[in-house]
């Protein structure tokens, strides 16, 4: 580790979302929207889809990376086979498109036959980016080559800025070799179009975070699109046993956001993206947080929405203490679960966060293995999968999310479950809501902003404060009695946006 012999750098400010207090308010109403969503989804009103279907098609990896518990459960040299992956994309493709096929697991280049997976991909959903992140060790030759020319986009695994930090981290590979692979996949992007996006992902723990800076130098220089950072989670005792001394816990704090910070400033100068996830920054210590949600009537919308459920604990009805910004993770509501295939039985992983174990233990308690017959969409939309939503939201999943840093990146959105609501509540009342598609596409995305919840407001106070021969639920009385207290909507530019796509 190099950090001591690096420049001090200047002072950066505190980030805002370090702040603790909550609304009650808006945390009761967040609370509310997922009881009822988790209600709607049970009685058949509300369907989830998420963004991106994530296939994992290779169980095994050539590298040994400190952090990766499935090192620890061992590889196997099994693949998911075309003709599986061709079953399980026809039966989601006359149910819903998806923007981006995810083939990430294991190293996804050792498929052999990745290329014909890629074609069927593109066959069945012609408008699906399809991507993998990939260690950055298989040449970009031959059928591999084939391989990385069909990818839309890769992202390609770089914990550190030299040989020593690198090698340290990914055991087995060379940092010589990574960056000729780099190299050549830039080289192939410009002669052929494919893979259109390149990202480094860097996973951070105390050894290599102080080079973060020094990866953004690199990716600019190299010509890569952009540089996503998040940190290592440690979930499982053998490697907390391991390397948990590394955890980013374990820095100092300022210096901690320091390293961030200045790798973000350092991408905005460069004309580079970089996205780095909440989880890299210091939360505040266990005795500096409140225990009760700290009332903010004179905090602005913007501050209340952005604070809520940041920081918070609450207490379980069995007395234990969980960390709110786990219980309130988004990531079951908005991310696919994995399907997995190892001999002849299929594998549910419900988190790409979660341990092995832990995914495997909860896809038996919510019985959520059988692809055979059910699409991906009616899994994730299954009682199962609604009660480990409900499950989650109650602290019930502890054990299995432990001390999740991810879940800060996969946080509250009120909005979305507006958008939700409202499509559980005009289905449930045989309804329209006209002009509202627009509007709740909108809300769907990750940058939306609280001046479009104002205008979802807005769109309700239209499309059903009218007189209507059904009663109005209550829910959406509250709703308007809301919007009445907000007072006009108030156009102000959306917030810019740090979301990751690996
Ligand atoms: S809290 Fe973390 S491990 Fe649990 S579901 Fe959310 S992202 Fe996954």
């Amino acid at each position: 580790m190099d950090a001591a012999a690096a420049a001090p750098l200047p002072e950066a400010p505190q980030r805002k979302h370090q702040a603790e207090a909550v609304d009650p308010l808006f945390a009761a109403a967040f609370q509310q929207a997922v009881a009822g969503n988790i209600a709607a989804g049970r009685a058949g009103h509300l369907r989830l889809h998420p963004e991106i279907f994530w296939l994992p098609v290779s169980e095994n990896c050539n590298l040994r990376c400190i952090g990766c518990d499935d090192v620890i459960t061992g590889f196997r040299k099994e693949y998911l086979a075309p003709a599986d992956v061709r079953r399980l994309l026809s039966a989601s493709a006359g149910q819903a498109s998806f923007s981006e096929i995810d083939l990430t697991s294991g190293e996804p280049l050792l498929h052999p036959q990745l290329s014909e997976v890629i074609d069927i991909c593109h066959e069945l959903h012609p408008k699906a980016v399809v991507s993998v992140v990939s260690n950055g060790t298989i040449p970009v030759r031959g059928k591999y080559r084939d391989a990385y020319a069909r990818l839309d986009s890769i992202g390609l695994s770089i914990d550190g800025a030299t040989a020593e930090v690198f090698e340290a981290v990914r055991v087995g590979a060379s940092f010589e070799r990574f960056v000729q692979t780099v190299k050549d996949v830039v080289a192939l992007r410009d002669q052929t179009g494919r893979p259109a996006e390149i990202q480094l992902c860097f996973t951070a723990c105390a050894m290599n975070l102080h080079q973060l800076p020094e990866v953004v130098r690199l990716g600019k220089s190299w010509g890569v699109n952009s540089v996503y950072a998040q940190p290592m989670e440690m979930n499982i005792a053998p490697i907390r046993d391991a390397i948990g001394h590394l955890h980013l816990d374990h820095m100092d704090p300022a210096e901690r956001t320091r390293w961030v910070d200045e790798a973000v400033a350092l991408g905005r100068e460069l004309g580079l993206e970089v996205a780095a996830s909440d989880g890299l920054y210091p939360r505040p210590k266990e005795e500096e947080k409140s225990t009760e949600p700290q009332a903010g009537p004179s905090l602005a919308f913007e501050e209340k929405v952005a604070k809520l459920g940041v920081g918070v604990r609450r207490r379980s009805p069995d007395g234990e203490l969980t960390l709110p910004h786990v219980r309130q993770c988004q990531y079951p509501w908005t991310q696919a679960p994995g399907i997995r295939k190892m001999g002849a039985a299929w594998h549910t992983t419900l988190c790409c966060y979660m341990s092995e174990a832990a995914n495997t233990e909860l896809a038996a308690r919510y019985d959520l293995h059988d692809m055979d017959k059910q699409s991906m969409l009616d899994l994730y939309n299954g009682a199962g999968y609604w009660q480990f939503r409900e499950d989650l939201a109650a602290g019930l999943t502890h054990e299995a999310c432990g001390d999740c840093a991810a879940a800060l990146t996969h946080g509250p959105s009120l909005l979305q479950h507006l958008a939700w609501r409202i499509d559980a509540l005009c289905v449930e009342h045989g309804l329209s809501f006209p002009g509202g598609d627009a509007l709740r596409e909108q809300l769907m995305q990750p940058q939306a902003t609280v001046h479009q919840a104002r205008k979802l407001v807005n769109h309700l106070h239209q499309a059903w404060w009218q007189p209507h021969p059904q009663p109005r639920p209550v829910w959406l009385q509250e709703l308007m009695a809301a919007a009445r207290e907000l007072g006009p909507p108030k156009e102000t530019a959306p917030a810019a946006s740090g979301s990751p796509s690996a």
